[in-house]
């Protein structure tokens, strides 16, 4: 299977008054056509900033794209003009983002916003148009959808609402979707509905995705590969078995933990991660996670752990995990 994205040793800064927040720091990944990577860590890793890197969404200054590239389809978008990026957003590459509240206008209706980024990118007639729409809303099951193509964001609620911004990404069939954080505004059981209504989307339409969340328990079902980011570094990758049945790094292993679970003890408290993650003003020199981590060697404070590889794509950035472990004093 090949590769639909390839980031390479990317680092993105923001020039702030204060100075210089290093907030993606040289991460490289690859996403195989077809497949989904979610991308997992808590608020301020860097996830974010890398999915609004691969759209070119940021604003520079005060984003300054440090190093790296950002392959996709075999052409680095960090040299496309702005001209360039305009043709492919919306068309090649599409985005879902958090709060479907904000993020439709409230002014007009639905059908004419799903087809409004269609028009811009092919010559269709209002009659294709509004067929288009229709098609769309019957796509992500939104009832009646000859009726309701009319209405406006005010008439639909949350959950449907989340169902037209994915039919927005969607209508003009792009080959990648980034969904940044697509549920976390809604409740759980219509949660479990977007997360399937985007499954069974992705294999009708063969679109690969990138899933962006804070939370390990909604990817579970819904991705092939994990990504795991904090303080601006992937700090474990794998699939979806290697990351819940063997995660390597402390921090995957912690966030695991913090997931609510069914079999859980009424009085066991839910597990959180004391502390906060490091200032990306000055990072530091050594383990990001070194502050925070209950394994923590002397080694690890000064000087970054590079990559281990585990085999079959599973790798993570642990002092832990390296062969001379033992010599760093930590035990067998
Ligand atoms: Fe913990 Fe050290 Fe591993 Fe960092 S490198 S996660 S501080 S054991």
């Amino acid at each position: 299977m090949d590769n639909i994205l390839e980031v390479k040793n990317l680092c993105v800064s923001f020039e702030t008054f204060f100075g210089e927040v290093e907030a993606v720091r040289d991460i490289s990944f690859s996403l195989k056509r077809g497949t989904t990577l979610a991308i997992v860590g808590e608020s301020g890793c860097g996830k974010s900033v890398t999915a609004n890197s691969i759209m070119q969404l940021l604003q520079s200054p005060p984003a300054v794209y440090k190093q790296g590239e950002i392959i996709f389809e075999g052409e680095d978008l960090l040299k496309k003009s702005e001209n360039e990026m305009v043709e492919i957003r919306g068309n090649n590459i599409s985005m879902v983002f958090q709060d479907p509240m904000t993020s439709l206008n409230p002014t007009m209706n639905v059908g004419k916003q799903i087809v409004e980024g269609v028009k811009s990118h092919k010559n269709i007639s209002a009659k294709e148009g509004h067929e288009l729409a229709i098609e769309m809303l019957r796509k992500v099951s939104v009832p009646q959808p000859e009726s309701r193509v009319k209405q406006y964001p005010h008439e639909f609620s949350g959950g449907m609402r989340q169902r037209v911004m994915i039919a927005i990404a969607m209508a003009a069939n792009p080959q990648l979707l980034i969904a940044d954080e697509p549920t976390t505004a809604l409740d759980v059981t219509v949660q479990a509905q977007i997360l399937n209504l985007m499954k069974d989307l992705k294999e009708q339409m063969g679109t690969s995705i990138i899933l962006i969340t804070h939370d390990l328990g909604v990817v579970a079902d819904m991705s092939d590969y994990i990504l795991v980011m904090y303080a601006g570094q992937i700090v474990e990758q794998g699939t979806i078995d290697q990351i819940f049945s063997n995660p390597k790094h402390p921090y995957t292993q912690k966030l695991l933990q913090a997931v609510p679970r069914l079999t859980m003890d009424k009085k066991e408290s839910l597990h959180s991660i004391p502390g906060t993650p490091p200032d990306l003003f000055k990072p530091p020199a050594g383990c990001a996670f070194f502050d925070r981590c209950h394994k923590a060697m002397v080694i690890c404070e000064e000087n970054m752990p590079e990559f281990q590889d585990h085999g079959e794509g599973h790798c993570s950035r642990c002092w832990l995990n390296h062969p001379s472990y033992v010599e760093y004093g930590g035990e067998k």
